[in-house]
């Protein structure tokens, strides 16, 4: 058991394949305040915020609802609840365009924010030792909480579905992307929360330890989790300094850093009985299981030279991105490119009205000298900076000539699905090919092609079930006849038999 007084521990001995030092813009958005935003005239509520299935509207248009109320409830189990940020009226269900760089348009509540905010009733607290652990999970699925580090997994799912015992949480607040801190913050002003969120996890799935991964500058952080020990006696929950190198936050370099083990190719931590979470979510997670309080808001880092006042804003779900940056003083005249999330794994977005939703984690307004300059593309030159950036220990320009010729089977033998598109080999290659897009366009390639199979062979399955079912109504069908044919031939019998009779007894009766 980790020693309570001795929590912020030195760096692990185990470091991952590749990586970067990238330089930090941290300093610019204050980690020791959460600044507030105002609600706006109307906010958008897609139904599909987290990975799997939209989920199902239970509200109707015009009606009222208080914050907190249950708007969507989850379509199956992978798949997540969706809540009221405010009270107001809900005046449409359309079709709006979503947070990505298409900005392809999704189902989406409008909800008028009547300025009351009042909140709906709220599920009873539950005690944190007395409650069962599948009590603590169902409270998880109904507050609609997913992985708030960007991934948006519903956490339910990730606590309910694993193939191996849970022995270690793993908390990411590891935060590499180089401009993001709604991680920090979160956990600069509520360590003692996290830690008692990480304990409910290890109740939840039944494991020995909780770690919660820090970076190594975290000294305020450090200091704060230090604090909250004194008052928590959380033997199973520890803390782990890590080093700043990107993609530090990624589950797969994280395991390894922290326990010198590796995820397999196409496995799970949970393979390893390894769980890993998002501090902002193990966060969550408390709130839900002590307030009874669903996912209405979230911290969102807003930052760049190209916003008057950076910092970390804690933003009710909805909200226009413009009107978060107008609630951080506005764009400077350096603004040049909105960025939702980092700069190395962020999506460039079109324009300001698209909505924050769960995966939002950072606004990046980049400056003009944010942007690296676009050089020319040229040939790739084999020479396998790439492949010594990759964490995944991949072959980055195997996998770009592959993508380039969209051979989607020597895709798939390069584990292209095991690129977390991190964006280490584009940066360090001198030809400057745009190798991330390459992959995303290949994934793409793989996952139409894996469709097309899995609908052929759907149309196999039902053709074959319909032949089964048309051969077993025919031979039901000439049972029947039979069956008939022979009863009357039976019937036909009789009658023969009773006329013989009949003629017999008049016979008789004339002797
Ligand atoms: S870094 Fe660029 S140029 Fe070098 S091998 Fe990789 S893809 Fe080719
Ligand atoms: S984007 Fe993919 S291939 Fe490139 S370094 Fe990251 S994991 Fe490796």
């Amino acid at each position: 058991m980790p020693d309570a007084t001795l929590q912020c521990s030195q760096p692990p001995a185990h470091r991952f394949h590749g990586g970067l030092v990238l330089q930090h813009h941290k300093a610019d958005s204050k980690v020791d305040v959460l600044l507030p935003v105002p609600l706006p005239e109307e906010l958008v509520l897609p139904l599909q915020q987290h990975m799997g299935q939209p989920a199902r509207p239970v509200v109707e248009v015009g009606q009222r609802v208080l914050k907190g109320q249950l708007l969507a409830v989850p379509e199956g189990e992978f798949s997540a609840a969706v809540h009221a940020p405010t009270s107001g009226t809900i005046t449409a269900l359309e079709r709006r365009p979503m947070p990505e760089p298409s900005a392809l348009p999704g189902r989406c509540f409008i909800l008028q924010p009547d300025g009351l905010d009042l909140w709906a009733e709220l599920p009873e607290p539950l005690h944190c030792e007395r409650a069962r652990p599948e009590e603590l999970i169902e409270r998880v699925q109904q507050a609609g909480i997913v992985g708030l580090g960007g991934a948006v997994f519903p956490a339910h799912f990730k606590l309910r579905h694993h193939k191996q015992p849970i022995h270690t949480v793993i908390l990411n607040g590891a935060e590499c992307e180089p401009f993001i801190t709604c991680d920090e913050t979160l956990m600069h002003l509520e360590a003692e929360a996290i830690i008692k969120g990480a304990e409910l996890l290890v109740k939840m799935l039944d494991a020995e330890r909780a770690i919660i991964a820090i970076e190594d500058p975290m000294a305020d952080v450090c200091t704060a989790f230090e604090q909250a020990f004194q008052k928590v006696n959380a033997p199973m929950v520890s803390v782990r300094k890590v080093p700043t190198i990107y993609p530090e936050g990624g589950e797969k370099q994280l395991i390894k850093v922290l326990t010198g083990l590796e995820v397999p190719s196409g496995g799970y931590p949970g393979d390893l009985g390894i769980l890993c979470h998002n501090v902002a979510t193990a966060w969550t997670i408390h709130q839900a299981v002590t307030r009874g309080r669903p996912v209405v808001d979230r911290i969102v880092t807003v930052t760049g030279k190209g916003v008057a006042e950076p910092g970390n804003y804690r933003v009710p779900l909805g909200c226009s991105i413009g009107h978060v940056v107008t609630a951080a003083g506005g764009y400077t005249p350096q603004a040049r490119r909105l960025v939702m999330g980092g700069p190395m794994m962020g999506v460039a977005l079109p324009d300001d009205s698209l909505p924050v939703v769960k995966a939002t984690n950072c606004i990046l307004v980049l400056g003009e000298d944010e942007i690296r300059d676009p050089a020319p593309v040229l040939p790739c030159i084999r020479c396998g900076e790439c492949a010594r950036a990759c964490p995944q220990q991949l072959l980055p320009q195997e996998l770009y000539w592959h993508a380039r010729a969209e051979n989607t089977e020597k895709l798939v033998a390069y584990d292209l699905f095991d690129c977390i598109e991190c964006g280490c080999c584009a940066y360090v290659c001198p030809s400057h090919l745009p190798l991330v897009d390459y992959y995303r366009h290949g994934k793409s390639l793989v996952r139409a092609e894996q469709m097309a199979e899995r609908k052929a062979e759907q149309a196999r399955q039902r053709h074959e079930a319909r032949e089964a079912r048309l051969a077993a109504e025919k031979a039901a069908r000439e049972a029947r006849r039979k069956q008939k044919a022979e009863a009357l031939k039976n019937k036909g019998g009789d009658a023969v038999r009773a006329a013989v009779e009949r003629a017999r007894a008049r016979k008789q009766e004339k002797d």
